[in-house]
């Protein structure tokens, strides 16, 4: 175990909204407290905005899409590289606020804000690419901006979502007004400080940070709003399809997981179990993608075993800002609460745990850290199986034929992410073929900024990355002249 180095911060204070271009005193007097998980003491008092904030953030939004609706790929290209720019200046910061605010190990904080520069880039090379005007005959077919977009976004990967939703937002003309999660209020402020410096037009981008009942219910229910794109838990997608449903909003809704990895039994354990691992305890396995469910064949379960136990005594729990961390504190109190009743549920359910287990690690005591918990004996139907626990918890379900794995892979509410590990690549391949799944990765976890991300089921609606992303923000209009 780490030992924890941290010195007491000093309380920060956010009192401001960022609308039309500058950061104003907030409508909103509600205050809410940052608490550090590492240790549950006070970092920061942030003022909540109102409807009132929010509703003169749209204002200014609408105001700029009046100019910015009707602005050229090009344009919007050089606003992306300024963007990407004024990102990359802030990497450092920007990921020192995610260990510090949430516990974010840094592995995992540092990938995920390199993620976030990355997608304004990636953005603008996909706007080079996609077919702005189509014409035949005497028709043309151009794809416009919806208009003003509210951008909600979820605290476990917030830099990167604000980043992501942005930049697509921007490379297909729309103008926005983004609501961080109340969690991740230092870095949001950390990254609207840097993009500040991107001298983007006045309205284009406004923060309002405050709580998704009263904030983001109002970018949900505002006639000015023409799209939410969404980051965050099934039950608040459920809410805002619905009541996005009264202005009809087009949605895109980034949603929860359960995914399965695949281990096929020509899989190399000495590599197949670090990687399955890896992809379980993802950000402390608070990730949406988390490969949560392991999937191994029957003749495989005791070597299985034993290599987990082998392998899990390298993976270190303790400070996140340690770059040897694999495991870092939950979020918040609630959420270690939460991961403790999952892990009791399973031990009630029958599920024998391997590694782990209820209660603080050894010598992690203070904070909101968990033990990371392997469970076996776990059959799909199992609550640790079907609920997203949102925590480092991995249930191992044994399998007697590909078609069996198949089977319990897609035997799943959730449809976002999946693996399949494995030495014959064409096996592999047919396999993650048949999984119902928006993206499915062979052998280790990878990323193409350009590949689309997104879920089946109830993992959500849409797409984003890369062209897909930004098709996510348009219209398609067809003029015909007679
Ligand atoms: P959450 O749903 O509680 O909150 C997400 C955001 O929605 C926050 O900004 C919150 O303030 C806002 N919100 C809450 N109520 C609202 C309302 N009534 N109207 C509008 N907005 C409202 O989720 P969370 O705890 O921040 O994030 C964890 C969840 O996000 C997990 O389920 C995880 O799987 C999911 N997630 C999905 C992806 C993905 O890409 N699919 C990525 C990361 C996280």
């Amino acid at each position: 175990m780490a030992t924890l180095t941290h010195a007491a911060a000093s309380i920060k204070s956010i009192t401001t909204q960022y609308i039309d271009g500058a950061f104003v005193e907030s409508h909103g007097r509600q205050v809410t407290d940052i608490i550090r998980p590492i240790d549950g003491q006070l970092i920061a008092r942030v003022t909540l905005g109102d409807e009132e904030d929010t509703r003169r953030a749209i204002d200014a939004a609408k105001r700029a899409f009046t100019t910015y609706g009707r602005s050229t790929p090009d344009e919007r290209a050089k606003i992306l590289r300024r963007l990407h720019e004024a990102a990359a200046a802030r990497v450092d910061d920007l990921t020192s606020a995610m260990i510090e605010e949430y516990g974010g190990v840094a592995q995992f904080a540092g990938l995920i804000v390199q993620s976030g520069v990355i997608a304004f880039a990636a953005a603008e090379q996909a706007l080079q690419e996609m077919p702005w005007t189509r014409r035949w005959d005497k028709t043309t077919v151009t794809l416009e901006p919806v208009g003003v977009a509210g951008l909600i976004t979820a605290w476990n990967a917030n830099a990167l979502f604000m980043c992501l939703k942005l930049a697509s937002a921007v490379a297909a003309g729309c103008t926005v007004v983004i609501k961080p999660s109340e969690l991740s209020s230092l870095q949001a402020r950390v990254l609207v400080e840097a993009l500040h410096e991107a001298d983007l037009p006045k309205g284009l981008l406004n923060v309002v940070t405050g709580a998704g009942s009263v904030v983001g219910a109002e970018l949900v229910r505002n006639p000015d709003v023409a799209k939410i794109s969404f980051t965050g838990s099934v039950a608040v997608g459920e809410t805002i399809m619905r009541d996005g449903a009264a202005t009809m909003k087009r949605v895109t809704l980034e949603l929860g997981g359960k995914s399965p990895t695949i281990m096929l039994e020509d899989a190399a354990l000495d590599e197949a179990i670090p990687s399955a691992l890896t992809m379980a305890f993802l950000n402390s396995g608070q990730a949406c993608a988390a490969g949560t469910r392991l999937l191994v064949p029957k003749s495989r379960l005791d070597a299985v075993k034993a290599a987990i136990r082998e392998t899990m005594r390298t993976f270190r729990v303790g400070d996140p800002a340690d770059p040897k961390t694999a495991v870092g504190p939950m979020v918040s109190q609630k959420q270690y609460e939460r991961v403790q009743s999952y892990i009791r549920k399973g031990i009630e359910e029958g599920a024998e745990v391997l590694v782990g287990g209820e209660g603080h690690p050894e010598g992690l005591d203070e904070g909101f850290f968990v033990k990371p918990t392997v469970f076996v004996n776990v059959k799909n139907d199992m609550t640790i199986a079907q609920e997203e626990i949102f925590g480092p918890v991995l249930s191992v379900i044994a399998y007697e034929s590909e078609d069996d794995a198949i089977r319990l892979a897609n035997d799943s509410k959730y449809g976002l992410h999946a693996a399949v590990i494995g030495t014959d690549l064409t096996r592999a391949r047919r396999v993650a073929s048949q999984l119902r799944a928006g993206r499915v990765v062979i052998n280790n976890l990878t990323d193409d900024p350009q590949a689309p991300w997104g879920g089946f089921k109830f993992s959500g609606v849409g797409r984003e990355y890369g062209r897909y992303g930004i098709e996510a923000f348009l219209e398609t209009r067809a003029i015909l002249e007679s």
